[in-house]
């Protein structure tokens, strides 16, 4: 019997299986891990880690028991042993991060934590391109200001995040959908004005008046946009507080040249937002077009036990930047192929390869008893700039050949600290 691997999940193996699509390879991802990390620390984050299940409960709490996510996509199991918990499949990490700050008591230590995190999230929605059952978050949590230069400085870094991935196709919109003064009287409004129109939309959107009627906002029912384009925007029933936080991210934002557009249908699905929201998408992607979504959420922290502190935050899924990037990675290229002319010649051909690596070059050697001549070929395959050969003659005089696969022939004996010296400097070269 052939396995597979479960629906909505994607394997991604090395450069050099060549898939189909472009995105399924590691050398693609370790390119863009590595320029997501030197963004996230050129902008004062530090990455924390949290573990990939929770109580379920911790969702219910935080991400709200009205957002589809827990409502309908999260992978749950009973914990084994006399307690009987109910945990979860994290279908994203604001929760965790923000109940490891707590649980660690970060916040006594320093009041205020620019965080980051890149790691596997579960949802069991319907699998299409773009969206997946396991899929990979990167994110920021600034936990513990309420200052709005924060809200546009996540928003700068993702620009930069995009930058950096070469992502030229995107936008950002945002929205503010007030605090605890104002956003009771905009869920009167919301009401008011759907109410009469009510039996035109569709059964979720009719389900969510009562329960969290502004997710009526970013229904996706055409019928719906359609209806909800009518409706009051948060911007109009915000307070002069929550007016002058969004006018202070607009202006942040102008300052830094990051271009947006204000979207009143920017809700977010999760219930924990206050004031800023945000969505950046991209026109290179299909249905899915979504690449990060954030925003501040001042009550959360107060709302899991913690002190009464604003933060903001952002996540973001890889796969989806990784579809959007113009250019692919190439695999790494290693310092040096060996290739012995002899089978008796592998074993101390074996000995330089190590060490070689030891003096901190890359480089491999054929493990499958192969003809010279298929060796050669690996040596071309694995993109080395050296080959290096063993032969009786080299063996003998304690010496091994070096032949530059860049230019073709050229070969020279040298010692193994001079293939060494050699290599390094024709790396670097
Ligand atoms: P959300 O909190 O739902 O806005 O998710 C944040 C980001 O994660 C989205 O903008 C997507 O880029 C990504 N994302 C969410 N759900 C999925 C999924 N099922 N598969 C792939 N990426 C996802």
């Amino acid at each position: 019997m052939k396995f597979r691997a479960p629906e909505g999940t994607r394997d991604i193996p090395p450069a050099q299986a060549e898939t189909a699509e472009r995105w399924r390879n590691t050398a693609l991802w370790q390119s863009l891990e590595a320029k997501v990390r030197e963004c996230f620390a050129r902008f004062g984050y530090e990455e924390i880690r949290t573990p990939i299940f929770e109580l379920t409960e911790l969702f219910h709490k935080s991400s709200g028991e009205t957002s589809d996510v827990v409502e309908k996509e999260m992978f749950s199991f009973k914990g084994r042993g006399e307690k009987g918990e109910s945990f979860s499949l994290r279908p994203e990490l604001t929760p965790g991060t923000i109940r490891a700050v707590l649980e660690d008591s970060l916040l006594e230590k320093k009041s205020f934590w620019k965080l980051w995190y890149m790691g596997p999230a579960f949802r069991g929605e319907a699998p299409q391109a773009g969206r997946f059952r396991q899929f990979t978050q990167l994110g920021v949590e600034a936990v513990g200001s309420a200052d709005p230069l924060v809200d546009a400085e996540t928003m700068i870094l993702f620009a930069e995040i995009l930058k950096s991935a070469g992502v030229a196709a995107w936008e950002l919109r945002i929205n503010s959908i007030g605090c605890g003064t104002c956003r009771g009287g905009y869920r009167e409004a919301l009401r008011a004005a759907v109410t009469p129109e009510l039996p035109k939309y569709c059964e979720n959107c009719r389900r969510r008046v009562e329960r969290n009627v502004f997710r009526i906002l970013d229904c996706k029912v055409p019928g719906c946009v359609a209806l909800s384009s009518l409706l009051p925007a948060a911007i109009d029933h915000a307070c002069a507080a929550c007016r002058g936080h969004m006018a202070s991210v607009e202006e942040a934002l102008k300052g830094a040249g990051t271009p947006y557009t204000v979207d009143p249908r920017i809700v977010r699905g999760l219930d924990y937002y206050t004031r800023t929201v945000f969505e950046f998408s991209s026109s290179s992607l299909g249905a899915q077009n979504a690449l990060c979504g954030g925003g501040r959420y001042d009550t959360l922290v107060r709302d899991m036990g913690g002190p009464d502190v604003g933060s903001v935050g952002f996540a973001a899924g890889v796969e989806r930047i990784l579809l959007a990037m113009e250019q692919g990675a190439a695999a790494a290229r290693p310092d040096f192929f060996a290739v012995a002319i002899r089978p008796e010649l592998r074993a101390p051909l074996f000995e330089a390869v190590n060490r070689l690596r030891r003096a901190g070059l890359s480089g491999d050697m054929d493990f499958e008893g192969k003809s010279i001549k298929a060796q050669f070929r690996r040596a071309d395959k694995s993109g080395a700039r050296y080959a290096l050969v063993l032969g009786p003659e080299e063996a003998a005089q304690g010496k091994v050949k070096l032949k530059d696969m860049l230019k073709e022939g050229e070969e020279r004996a040298v010692s193994l600290d001079e293939a060494a010296a050699a290599l390094k400097e024709g790396v670097r070269s």
